[in-house]
Protein backbone atom coordinates (compact mmCIF):
# COMPACT_ATOMS: atom_id res chain seq x y z
CA UNK A 1 0.00 0.00 0.00
CA UNK A 2 1.22 3.40 -0.64
CA UNK A 3 1.16 5.27 2.89
CA UNK A 4 1.59 8.84 3.59
CA UNK A 5 2.47 9.62 7.31
CA UNK A 6 0.91 12.76 8.71
CA UNK A 7 1.19 12.26 12.25
CA UNK A 8 -0.13 15.84 13.67
CA UNK A 9 2.61 15.57 16.18
CA UNK A 10 5.20 16.54 13.43
CA UNK A 11 3.23 17.54 10.73
CA UNK A 12 3.38 21.47 11.19
CA UNK A 13 0.58 23.58 9.77
CA UNK A 14 1.63 24.93 5.81
CA UNK A 15 4.37 22.09 5.75
CA UNK A 16 4.92 20.10 2.38
CA UNK A 17 6.59 16.74 2.21
CA UNK A 18 7.46 14.92 -1.23
CA UNK A 19 6.40 11.34 -1.53
CA UNK A 20 7.33 8.69 -4.28
CA UNK A 21 6.14 4.91 -4.69
CA UNK A 22 6.54 2.43 -6.83
CA UNK A 23 3.70 -0.13 -7.01
CA UNK A 24 2.61 -3.06 -8.50
CA UNK A 25 -0.17 -2.71 -11.10
CA UNK A 26 -1.53 -5.98 -9.24
CA UNK A 27 -1.67 -4.14 -6.01
CA UNK A 28 -3.91 -1.41 -7.34
CA UNK A 29 -6.95 -4.40 -7.53
CA UNK A 30 -8.06 -2.54 -10.84
CA UNK A 31 -10.71 -5.31 -11.71
CA UNK A 32 -11.35 -7.20 -14.94
CA UNK A 33 -11.10 -4.79 -17.03
CA UNK A 34 -8.20 -2.92 -15.73
CA UNK A 35 -5.52 -1.95 -18.37
CA UNK A 36 -2.07 -3.69 -18.31
CA UNK A 37 1.13 -1.81 -17.92
CA UNK A 38 4.79 -2.67 -18.89
CA UNK A 39 6.15 -2.19 -15.22
CA UNK A 40 5.44 -0.71 -12.17
CA UNK A 41 3.07 2.28 -11.33
CA UNK A 42 5.41 5.54 -10.67
CA UNK A 43 3.74 7.82 -7.97
CA UNK A 44 4.92 11.24 -6.99
CA UNK A 45 3.84 13.97 -5.33
CA UNK A 46 3.88 16.29 -2.53
CA UNK A 47 1.18 16.25 1.03
CA UNK A 48 0.65 19.23 2.66
CA UNK A 49 -0.91 20.06 5.86
CA UNK A 50 -3.55 23.17 5.15
CA UNK A 51 -5.21 23.11 8.26
CA UNK A 52 -8.69 21.64 7.93
CA UNK A 53 -7.02 19.01 5.35
CA UNK A 54 -4.17 17.06 4.04
CA UNK A 55 -3.90 18.50 0.79
CA UNK A 56 -2.41 15.73 -1.42
CA UNK A 57 -1.18 16.25 -5.08
CA UNK A 58 1.14 14.25 -7.50
CA UNK A 59 1.31 12.75 -10.99
CA UNK A 60 0.98 8.92 -11.37
CA UNK A 61 2.99 7.62 -14.35
CA UNK A 62 3.18 3.99 -16.47
CA UNK A 63 3.89 2.40 -19.37
CA UNK A 64 0.77 0.79 -20.83
CA UNK A 65 0.63 -1.90 -22.95
CA UNK A 66 -2.76 -2.25 -25.28
CA UNK A 67 -4.10 -3.47 -28.54
CA UNK A 68 -4.97 -1.37 -31.33
CA UNK A 69 -8.96 -1.09 -32.00
CA UNK A 70 -8.70 -0.73 -35.77
CA UNK A 71 -5.82 -3.44 -36.87
CA UNK A 72 -5.55 -5.17 -33.20
CA UNK A 73 -1.89 -4.32 -33.03
CA UNK A 74 -0.19 -4.94 -29.96
CA UNK A 75 1.41 -1.17 -29.09
CA UNK A 76 2.95 0.94 -26.09
CA UNK A 77 2.14 4.57 -24.38
CA UNK A 78 3.90 5.97 -21.79
CA UNK A 79 1.01 7.99 -19.63
CA UNK A 80 1.05 10.19 -17.05
CA UNK A 81 -1.84 12.16 -14.94
CA UNK A 82 -1.90 14.33 -12.56
CA UNK A 83 -4.52 14.24 -9.37
CA UNK A 84 -5.28 16.32 -6.20
CA UNK A 85 -7.53 15.32 -3.38
CA UNK A 86 -7.96 16.82 -0.17
CA UNK A 87 -8.19 14.36 2.99
CA UNK A 88 -9.78 15.47 6.36
CA UNK A 89 -9.84 13.65 9.23
CA UNK A 90 -13.56 14.62 11.12
CA UNK A 91 -16.46 12.95 9.60
CA UNK A 92 -17.83 16.58 9.45
CA UNK A 93 -16.21 17.49 6.49
CA UNK A 94 -17.42 14.03 4.85
CA UNK A 95 -19.25 15.51 2.30
CA UNK A 96 -16.54 18.08 0.92
CA UNK A 97 -13.22 15.80 1.51
CA UNK A 98 -12.36 12.60 2.00
CA UNK A 99 -12.41 10.82 5.33
CA UNK A 100 -8.84 9.15 6.49
CA UNK A 101 -8.66 7.42 10.22
CA UNK A 102 -5.34 7.12 12.28
CA UNK A 103 -2.28 9.01 10.84
CA UNK A 104 -1.88 7.39 7.85
CA UNK A 105 -3.29 8.31 4.07
CA UNK A 106 -3.54 5.60 1.90
CA UNK A 107 -3.57 6.92 -1.43
CA UNK A 108 -4.20 3.44 -3.43
CA UNK A 109 -7.74 4.40 -4.25
CA UNK A 110 -6.71 8.10 -5.44
CA UNK A 111 -4.15 6.39 -8.10
CA UNK A 112 -6.28 3.74 -8.99
CA UNK A 113 -9.37 5.73 -9.79
CA UNK A 114 -6.98 8.30 -11.39
CA UNK A 115 -5.82 5.86 -14.04
CA UNK A 116 -9.17 3.88 -14.71
CA UNK A 117 -11.05 7.69 -15.12
CA UNK A 118 -8.40 8.63 -17.60
CA UNK A 119 -8.58 5.70 -19.74
CA UNK A 120 -9.84 6.40 -23.21
CA UNK A 121 -12.92 4.31 -24.92
CA UNK A 122 -10.96 3.41 -27.75
CA UNK A 123 -6.94 3.30 -28.26
CA UNK A 124 -5.42 3.02 -31.11
CA UNK A 125 -1.71 2.58 -32.21
CA UNK A 126 -1.85 5.83 -34.43
CA UNK A 127 -4.24 8.20 -35.09
CA UNK A 128 -4.48 7.68 -38.67
CA UNK A 129 -4.01 3.94 -38.45
CA UNK A 130 -5.48 1.96 -41.49
CA UNK A 131 -6.76 -0.92 -40.06
CA UNK A 132 -7.25 -4.56 -41.41
CA UNK A 133 -9.05 -5.31 -44.61
CA UNK A 134 -12.20 -6.82 -43.91
CA UNK A 135 -11.65 -8.81 -46.93
CA UNK A 136 -8.50 -10.74 -46.12
CA UNK A 137 -7.78 -9.32 -42.74
CA UNK A 138 -4.35 -7.81 -44.10
CA UNK A 139 -2.88 -5.09 -41.57
CA UNK A 140 -3.10 -2.54 -44.12
CA UNK A 141 -0.61 -0.53 -42.24
CA UNK A 142 1.86 -2.21 -43.69
CA UNK A 143 0.60 -2.03 -47.29
CA UNK A 144 -2.25 -2.07 -49.54
CA UNK A 145 -3.67 -5.87 -50.58
CA UNK A 146 -5.07 -5.66 -53.65
CA UNK A 147 -8.43 -6.68 -52.51
CA UNK A 148 -11.68 -5.09 -54.23
CA UNK A 149 -13.00 -3.12 -50.84
CA UNK A 150 -15.66 -1.27 -53.23
CA UNK A 151 -18.87 -1.13 -51.41
CA UNK A 152 -21.44 -0.02 -54.03
CA UNK A 153 -24.04 2.48 -53.53
CA UNK A 154 -27.32 0.42 -52.94
CA UNK A 155 -28.74 3.40 -54.61
CA UNK A 156 -27.06 3.38 -57.49
CA UNK A 157 -27.31 -0.27 -57.66
CA UNK A 158 -31.40 0.35 -57.63
CA UNK A 159 -31.19 2.61 -60.74
CA UNK A 160 -28.38 0.39 -62.58
CA UNK A 161 -31.04 -2.68 -62.09
CA UNK A 162 -33.21 -0.31 -63.73
CA UNK A 163 -31.76 0.59 -66.36
CA UNK A 164 -31.14 -2.53 -67.34
CA UNK A 165 -34.78 -3.68 -67.28
CA UNK A 166 -35.39 -1.12 -70.27
ZN1 LIG B 1 -3.71 0.22 -35.41
ZN1 LIG C 1 -7.42 -7.62 -48.40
Amino acid sequence: MMKLDVAAAAFALGESRAFAFAAAPSSLDMGTDAPRFCGDIHVAGTVMNTGRTFRVEGRVTACKAFVCDRCLAEGRRDVAHDFSEDYAKTTGEADEFTVFDGDEIVIDTLVRDTLLVAEPLRELCKSDCKGLCPVCGQNLNEGPCGCDTFVPDPRLAALESLLRND
